[in-house]
């Protein structure tokens, strides 16, 4: 409860002072956290959820580089599924297996995932405070000066010299302190749904993706294996382009339905629905005083949506950037805008392309999918993945030459002609 003093002032039941707080205890602020402590500046997360990891929003696969990349060392506590490979269904269920025994990746448990990485950031020195609601930014003028809230029905005001927003695709933090772009395009937008499913029948060792516009308009279905029998069975849906107004989880229903083959004896142990964010990030993810992170900062990869990494990998470089700001004395925009320039260099561009791609995939009818299902080879897949265009190109050009308008104006630079010594340069 607040109640306001002699001199006019709201008097919090909490108060306290920080260096950095940081909002969401999600993948991002997590990192974020541990860097900061790292770099010895005092470290605070507040969360709104009572568990950390809980309830899961996530299908929860990751590549193992993507854990290395950021110091996670994956743990048989949490490392549920191993992956070694991908099958693509296309609409007509041609099949094409991508196998690449160097590239490991996991289907993580995302509940103790996330504690681990909370306890590795305690550890390094931050404080963690659960079940704390945030509703507010701080500002003085244009600058974020802390957050206040709600602890279990207790007022709270945290004072910081910088507010890191890691509160996920929901955010209100971006969007309180006036950062533009912050609110979510339904362009942008996939809705998804999700059982986690006992009783699966499938390739434990694969993750299977569906595509089609009757499986899922401008998305995929996924079945991404944990444990024998047991698998997270979603959808990711382009809203706008869902038929008759059907929602995630009717997809998700009927699609189950149409295969017995895996789901005769499977049943829902948990189900799941949220936004993904597919836009490639928003220009400026940080301001005086504030630095967004991971969902909230749209930092996902627009053409599968997968953002556990990405949110990892900005959390440890905005918390590098920002405690060094903050032991300087500076955490003016200007001061904080190396993260922009460190981010745009890491990932940045990279996801740009893969959003040009994004709206190439767009354009693609059923017909189109099945004739590139018989054309791409392991090779174009793995660049595809990596925003390497040009062997996708090559293949295009030489096999299917009726998609060279589209790829002319997503994928070319305008004005250059699209020519096979260009692609060779
Ligand atoms: C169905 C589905 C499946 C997905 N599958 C995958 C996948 O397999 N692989 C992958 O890489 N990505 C996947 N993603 C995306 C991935 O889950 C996100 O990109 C990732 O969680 C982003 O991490 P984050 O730390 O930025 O945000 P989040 O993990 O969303 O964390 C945000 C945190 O902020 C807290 N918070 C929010 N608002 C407030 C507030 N006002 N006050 C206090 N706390 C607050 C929340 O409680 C939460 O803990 C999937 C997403 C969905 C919806």
């Amino acid at each position: 409860m607040t109640s306001v003093g002699g001199n006019g002032q709201k008097r919090f039941d909490i108060e306290k002072t920080v260096d950095v707080v940081i909002v969401g205890g999600g993948p991002g602020g997590a990192l974020a956290a541990r860097e900061f402590a790292r770099g010895g500046v005092k470290t605070l997360v507040v969360d709104r959820r009572q568990e950390i990891g809980a309830p899961k929003r996530c299908a929860e696969g990751i590549s193992n580089d993507g854990l290395l990349e950021s110091g996670v060392q994956p743990h048989p506590a949490w490392t549920s599924g191993r992956i070694t490979g991908a099958v693509l269904y296309s609409p007509s269920g041609k099949i094409v297996t991508v196998d690449d025994e160097t590239a490991v990746g996991w289907v993580v448990e995302r509940k103790v995932f996330e504690k681990h990485l909370g306890k590795d950031a305690i550890e390094a020195g931050a404080q963690y405070m659960v079940k704390t609601h945030i509703d507010q930014v701080l500002m003085d003028g244009a600058r974020a000066v802390g957050v206040t809230g709600d602890f279990m029905g207790k007022s709270v005001k945290i004072n910081a010299k910088l507010v890191v927003g890691a509160d996920g695709i929901d955010s209100l933090i971006g969007r309180k302190a006036g950062l533009r772009g912050s609110v979510q395009k339904m362009r942008d937008f996939h809705s998804a749904a999700q059982y986690e499913m006992a009783g699966v029948k499938c390739d434990m060792t694969r993750l299977h993706l569906y595509f089609g516009g009757d499986v899922a308009p401008l998305g995929y279905v996924w079945i991404f294996p944990k444990a024998a029998g047991l698998a997270n069975v979603g959808v990711g849906i382009l809203t706008s382009k869902s038929k008759h107004g059907h929602r995630a989880i009717d997809y998700l229903d009927r699609f189950i339905a149409k295969h017995p083959e895996m789901f005769e004896k499977a049943s829902p142990l948990e189900v799941n629905a949220s936004g993904i964010p597919v836009s490639a990030g928003i220009r400026r993810f940080w301001g005086d005083g504030l630095m967004l992170v991971g969902d909230a900062a749209q930092q996902v990869n627009p053409i599968h949506g997968g953002g556990i990494s990405l949110a990892m990998r900005a959390g440890v470089i905005a918390g590098q950037v920002g405690s060094k700001a903050i032991k300087e004395g500076d955490v003016s925009a200007e001061r904080l805008s190396e993260y922009g320039r460190v981010w745009d260099e890491v990932h940045g561009k990279e996801l740009a392309r893969l959003y040009k791609f994004r709206m190439f995939m767009e354009e693609l009818t059923d017909k189109d999918m099945e004739r590139m299902a018989d054309l791409v080879t392991i090779d174009v897949i793995v660049d595809l993945t990596y925003a390497r265009f040009r062997s996708f190109a090559k293949l295009m050009l030489t096999k299917m030459p009726t998609m060279v308008p589209l790829l002319a104006k997503y994928l070319m630079a305008p004005g250059k002609k699209f020519e096979m010594e260009a692609l060779e340069a």
